[in-house]
């Protein structure tokens, strides 16, 4: 009901701005050339394994790949060189971003929607869909359960509609920074209203102290013109991401058959827009499973390119989702391009070779089974403790609630279960978000990533939050795994940093007395 009423087709017609594409269009062609990509994928073929080494190496030494060369890799038939090409990219993540994990959860505001993506279950033909915009109380519930559970940074997602254009998004990202929760320390049973969330997602765990909040808000929503770009700008937005989806345009077409989604060059430059406004970290992807992966892989490149060359930096991350079941969906059944388990790590480690110094986003779409096996590949941010239904953090109901989901998890762990697989394995869970804050962001933060100097700052200030982390809401066996972990580290820093040893002594010691939020 609420949606036919606003659902006009004037607010429709409004959104797309094409002239606002025009200064990055060439000829009025976009920078994906579905021929040409398919003919590089052909020439690429049967590569000699001395230039695959060649192509390797050029990762190793921190720089990005030309599409010729990616095209190489993507051709690769050899298994032995594949196990090269897998031992070459989790090194390279070494390398750049070293042994943090960043964490995040995704936060669903409102699943309304004016658009027909044959994938997804928000569509608008879809009327079993449950549709529900949160209230800012609701919002607000939703964030002080996540701050409850551990989370620094959130990703906000919204469908298109009149109902979350962009004045509802600005006071939604607005509400979530708001939320603080004073320290309540050495209690064991704090008095916060995220405490008492729902059905499994505390898992028993207790959040004693905590002055704390969400420190980044990222968003997933989609492309806008300038106008309303700059609102997101003011209000203090994190990451801008927005998948193409796919590359292809005929594909594309195809699986977007009507609504605003269905115009392929809005969305190609949506993150060139925000570039524009002063949006410097934007993030783009590919949901797998719509077309070719090979071609895809060239797409994500080609964007990267692109981006380099309008504003001297590409994407902040990157995103490979690939298709998930999700209720009353059957196009997923339908597709032939599904990409199975062994593509799928092909395509990470060809992606982590090709841009060294992106940031990488494996989501809980996948099983603790294929996270296992990717994360060494060379990823740098997952989710966990994850909901994808709209109020799924405050409300109480079952973990896969189809009817209320956009498609259906493959990891539903709490935060705390994956941050003691990580830690076990020797990673560290970064809640960091000071780059951000001290303006290393767009640009700055390439570049430090390139010359291998925000790996230091990083480790730094993924200590002091892992702390942070550790004293306020892990359990016991998280904390015993976790101070191993910080152990290990501050030896490192002994040796490579010992300029900066005492000052960061001296924040552990005062994060340890109830202090928080210190960083470098
Ligand atoms: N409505 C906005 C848009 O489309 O850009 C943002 C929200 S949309 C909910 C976020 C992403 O979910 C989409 O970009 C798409 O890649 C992904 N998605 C949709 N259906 C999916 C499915 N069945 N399995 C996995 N990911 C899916
Ligand atoms: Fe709407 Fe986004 Fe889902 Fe498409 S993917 S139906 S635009 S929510």
């Amino acid at each position: 009901m609420i949606a036919s009423k606003f659902c006009s087709a004037d607010w429709i017609k409004n959104i797309i701005k094409e002239d606002e594409n025009a200064p990055f269009m060439e000829n009025g062609n976009d920078f994906i050339n579905d021929e040409k990509i398919e003919e590089i994928l052909a020439k690429g073929r049967n590569p000699q394994k001395k230039k695959v080494r060649e192509i390797i190496q050029k990762s190793l030494d921190i720089e990005r790949l030309e599409p010729d060369e990616t095209a190489a890799l993507l051709n690769v038939q050899d298994l032995d060189l594949w196990q090269e090409i897998f031992q070459a990219a989790g090194e390279v993540k070494t390398r750049v971003y070293d042994n943090r994990i960043v964490t995040f959860a995704p936060l669903y505001l409102s699943n309304f929607c004016v658009n027909s993506c044959l994938y997804c279950a928000f569509r608008k033909e879809n009327t079993k869909e449950v549709r529900r915009r949160l209230t800012l109380d609701e919002a607000r519930k939703e964030t002080e359960a996540l701050v409850s559970l551990g989370h620094k940074r959130l990703i906000v997602v919204y469908g298109e509609h009149p109902l979350s254009d962009i004045d509802y998004i600005v006071d939604t990202i607005r509400t979530i920074y708001e939320i603080k929760i004073k320290p309540v320390r050495n209690n064991p049973a704090p008095a916060v209203r995220g405490d008492a969330v729902g059905g499994g997602i505390s898992n028993g765990l207790k959040a004693r102290a905590s002055s704390n909040q969400i420190r980044r808000v990222n968003l997933n929503a989609a492309p806008m013109d300038i106008e309303r770009l700059r609102l997101l700008k003011k209000a203090g937005i994190g990451t801008y991401q927005i998948f193409q989806e796919t590359y292809h345009h005929s594909t594309y077409r195809k699986v977007h058959p009507a609504g605003i989604k269905a115009n392929y060059t809005w969305r190609l430059y949506a993150l060139h827009r925000a570039q524009e406004v002063g949006i410097d970290d934007v993030a783009i992807g590919v949901l797998f499973g719509l077309y070719d992966w090979r071609f895809e892989v060239m797409g994500l490149l080609y964007h990267a390119i692109d981006l380099e060359k309008y504003f001297g930096v590409g994407p902040h991350t990157i995103s490979f989702p690939r298709l998930e079941p999700a209720a009353n969906t059957p196009f997923i059944q339908q597709t032939k391009y599904r990409v199975c388990d062994e593509d799928f790590k092909k395509l990470i480690a060809v992606i982590r070779l090709s841009v060294p110094y992106t940031g990488m986003i494996l989501t809980a779409r996948e099983s603790p089974e294929i996270r296992r096996g990717a994360i060494p590949l060379g990823i740098t941010q997952t989710d966990a403790s994850t909901r994808i239904g709209i109020g799924a953090y405050s409300d109480r109901y079952t973990e896969q609630e189809a009817e209320k989901q956009q498609f259906l998890l493959g990891d539903t762990r709490s935060l705390d279960e994956v941050i003691r697989e990580f830690a076990s394995n020797g990673y560290i869970t970064s809640f960091c978000t000071a780059g951000y804050r001290c303006g290393r962001t767009g640009k700055c933060i390439m570049d430090l990533l390139k010359q291998g100097k925000e790996r230091w700052f990083c480790k730094l200030n993924a200590v002091l939050t892992f702390k942070e982390y550790l004293l306020d809401f892990a359990d016991k066996k998280t904390q015993r795994v976790g101070e191993e972990v910080i152990k290990e580290e501050i030896k490192q820093i002994e040796s490579n940093l010992p300029e900066v040893l005492p000052r960061f002594r001296q924040y552990l010691k005062r994060i340890e007395n109830g202090k928080r939020d210190l960083y470098f």
